[in-house]
């Protein structure tokens, strides 16, 4: 993996605007990661997928992110201000998942973790029921009870409530709960920090703030946009407080 320039992140935006989020998120990393094919990406767990944009994130815009949360309890408006490394769970690994195995009184259940395919393929239920279904049924590979072949639609409950569980503690990248407390009324609460949504919306505003940035300068000295682009923020920032003042 690598890091992106200037017209790769501002090319992979434009593109995105209307994309859903595993698509922004395959894209970014297929971006970042040219030696792996987009069929290994999208096999990736999504707790590696999301491993793997938090340290394109840090590679793009640093350590530190910073957030906006409302209170549920009292309407203030807090900011959340956290290091990536407070919510990296599992160390970035790009090795195939395994398979995992749950047994559980007489059931043997082998089953995956989710992949961005299941992501695809459940994101046109909007029934959180139907497409938890759909990603059990995607997921689990072979279900047996007292030596005898289940379909996943056979499997008792609290047995897929179990594998739940399971495929959550083996991808804790996956969900990552961030502890909040809220300063004005001491109200805490837990809240799930989605690096995918998280990132593109800073991507979303960086896109804004370079254009607008390319405009000024191209109109102050005639500079082509791939030009302006290719120079390092810094430079780029000077030359707008020259053109500023
Ligand atoms: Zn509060």
């Amino acid at each position: 993996m690598r890091s992106l320039s200037a017209s790769e992140l501002l090319n992979i935006w434009e593109w995105g605007l209307n994309q859903p989020s595993w698509s922004k998120a395959i894209k970014l990393l297929a971006s970042a990661c040219p030696e792996t094919s987009i069929d290994m990406l999208t096999q990736f767990s999504l707790g590696q997928r999301d491993a793997m944009l938090l340290t394109l994130r840090e590679w793009t815009f640093g350590s530190q992110l910073v957030s906006q949360v409302t209170c549920p309890n009292c309407g203030e408006v807090l900011e959340l201000n956290f290091d990536i490394a407070d919510i990296r769970l599992a160390p970035l690994s790009l090795e195939p998942v395994e398979k995992y195995c749950l047994e559980l009184a007489d059931y043997q259940v082998s089953f995956r973790l989710p992949n961005s395919l299941d992501m695809i393929a459940i994101a046109e239920h909007k029934q959180p029921e139907i497409a938890q279904e759909i990603l059990l049924e995607r997921c689990i590979l072979q279900a047996v009870c007292n030596g005898e072949y289940l379909l996943f639609q056979q499997l008792p409950s609290h047995t897929r409530d179990a594998i739940i569980t399971q495929m959550a503690e083996a991808d804790p990248q996956a969900n990552v709960p961030i502890d909040i407390s809220c300063s004005a009324c001491n109200h805490q609460w837990q809240s799930l920090f989605d690096i995918v949504s998280f990132f593109w919306a800073e991507i979303n505003a960086w896109g804004f703030r370079v254009l607008q940035e390319v405009h000024t300068l191209a109109a102050a000295y005639s500079w082509r946009e791939a030009d302006i682009l290719a120079m390092s923020p810094r430079r780029r920032q000077l030359y707008l407080e020259m053109v500023t003042d």
